[in-house]
């Protein structure tokens, strides 16, 4: 075994400094590396590095030590170990996350869940299938649908997202407006809590007395325990599906349609919005021969064939009314999935147009689309930045990604504070800071702006209730340190960690 690794080093920042207040014994990564195997315990500084940051890479900051388990058993013995040692700990699945969810607390035990993917149970008479919380999103459909089944969720980045990360995000994706996110799709968790207990939650059978702690888990962005199986509900494919894709001269007239068509009583499978700069990304990544206009809606209707095409067919009819240039349908299922790819793979294609982006996540009533996103634009032309938007139109859950170039001082910063500003767009007119992508870290300063002192001290009592020395994702999601332990106890944030400033990347 080799040594530990956290020697702080001359320039070392101030997150490495922190991370010296959670330093790892070498004694504690002994026990780990026993408890998982050798070969799945990371304390190589290289290699520790794979794991500073999730998907918003803007902060960064180095665990101590990663444990990657295989069984809820292993993942017990990892908690009690750190917990022991008055370590935090963090988990992760692919690291995915837009909000810092999964940012680790320097010098932290990081739980790393991607090798626990095994589908542990299939049952198609009871419509349901239990899963390890590594298993990739799409591979869950993938492993069913050969029999005509399938999981409904499907956040864009299903080909490589975890269902435990799914369950800890309440993750959502273009086909839950039909269908609901991901807290509508589990029936069941079994839980690791701090103190190493282990608890199944829900289940299979519908109908469980008692609290709904399964929905309580669902969306709690690893801070009440850690999920080791999940217990899926699945759907049988629809018979049919019909795709349109409508352009339009501007977001106003592609808004109007969305509110015409589901206050019309249509309820489609999904209907997602891009805008002009998400156009143009979305085509060159794909090679999509999409015309340039001001914006486009992509959606889906499914069901049985004769409801779908007449679905198809008057929410086409609204979407000309409203405004559309043209209405394309897609050929054949191959024509069909390209043009989802060009949706899907949207936020990776601004990578095209712009050296970096911030991604937001923010909700509205879907009645006030047009009018946000005139205000998002104003806003944009007045700070001469770039914003993108890419949407899930149906729900109201906005995706505006503010460009930039990290290499021109001070366009970072305008980004953040384009990027608050839009959210305080959505608080303005009803909605919310986030729709899918959670608080995490990175909107944790929000969250007084969207509840009041009494919402947080609730949720901070519910939060107590699992974890009460809150060694569990601490730091995130709440704006300050509220209850038990974040105020004085084993694991105290210091005050760079709350400012941001100590994961600065
Ligand atoms: C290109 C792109 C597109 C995206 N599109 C969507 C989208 O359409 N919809 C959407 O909802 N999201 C989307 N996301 C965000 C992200 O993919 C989701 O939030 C996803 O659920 C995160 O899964 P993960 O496995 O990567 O989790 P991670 O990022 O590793 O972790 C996310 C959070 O879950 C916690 N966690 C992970 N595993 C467990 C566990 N087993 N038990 C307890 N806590 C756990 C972590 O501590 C962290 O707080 C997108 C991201 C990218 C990069």
């Amino acid at each position: 075994m080799n040594d530990p690794v956290h020697e702080l080093k001359p320039g070392a920042t101030q997150a490495h400094a922190i991370a010296g207040q959670h330093r790892v014994a070498p004694q504690v990564i002994a026990q780990l590396c026993e408890a998982v195997g050798d070969g799945n315990c990371i304390r190589q500084p290289e290699q520790l590095r794979t794991y500073e940051s999730d998907g918003l890479a803007t902060f960064r900051a180095t665990p101590g030590v990663v444990v990657l388990p295989s069984t809820t058993e292993e993942v017990v013995r990892c908690v009690k170990i750190a917990r022991e040692a008055g370590l935090p700990i963090v988990a992760r699945g692919s690291g995915t996350g837009l909000s810092g969810g999964a940012l680790p607390i320097p010098g932290c035990v990081l739980i790393g869940l991607a090798r626990m993917r095994k589908v542990l149970q299939v049952d198609f008479d009871n419509a349901f299938m239990r899963v390890q919380p590594g298993v990739i999103n799409l591979d869950v459909s993938k492993a069913i649908g050969a029999q005509g089944w399938y999981y409904a969720p499907d956040p864009s980045s299903q080909s490589v997202c975890t269902i435990g990360g799914n369950v800890a995000e309440n993750s959502g994706g273009a086909h839950c407006l039909k269908y609901g996110f991901t807290v509508n799709h589990v029936l069941g968790v079994r839980i690791v809590l701090a103190d190493g207990s282990v608890h199944d939650l829900g289940g299979p059978v519908l109908d469980q007395p008692g609290y709904d702690l399964t929905g309580v888990v669902v969306g709690s962005e690893g801070m009440l325990g850690i999920v080791t199986e999940v217990i899926l509900r699945i759907l049988r494919k629809p018979e049919a599906t019909r795709t349109f894709f409508a352009t339009f001269p501007s977001t106003t007239e592609a808004g109007n349609a969305v509110s015409a068509i589901i206050s019309s009583g249509i309820v489609p499978a999904a209907i997602e919005m891009m805008d002009r700069l998400a156009i143009v990304a979305a085509k060159a990544a794909t090679g999509l021969d999409w015309p340039d206009v001001g914006a486009a809606l992509l959606m889906d209707v499914d069901g049985p064939v004769a409801e779908c095409e007449h679905t198809s067919k008057n929410a086409i009819e609204l979407a000309r009314k409203a405004g559309a240039i043209e209405i394309r349908v897609p050929r054949d299922a191959a024509e069909r999935d390209l043009m989802w790819k060009g949706r899907k793979s949207a936020f990776a294609a601004v990578g095209r147009i712009a050296r970096n982006y911030l991604v937001q996540d923010g909700v509205i009533p879907r009645s006030e689309i047009a009018r946000v996103l005139e205000e998002i634009a104003a806003l944009s032309s007045k700070m001469g930045v770039r914003v993108a938007n890419v949407f899930h139109a149906g729900d109201g859950n906005l995706h505006p990604l503010v460009l930039f170039d990290a290499r021109v001082p001070g366009e970072e910063k305008l980004a953040e504070e384009i990027s608050g500003e839009i959210l305080r767009i959505c608080l303005r007119y009803g909605g919310s800071i986030t729709g899918e992508h959670g608080v995490g870290f990175d909107k944790a300063p929000f969250m007084a702006e969207m509840f009041t002192e009494d919402d947080l001290e609730t949720m901070s009592r519910l939060r107590c209730a699992f974890d009460p020395a809150c060694a569990l994702n601490p730091g995130k999601v709440f704006p300050t340190p509220r209850l038990c332990g974040d105020k004085p106890g084993p694991y105290q944030p210091h005050p760079a960690e709350l400012s941001g400033e100590a994961y600065r990347a």
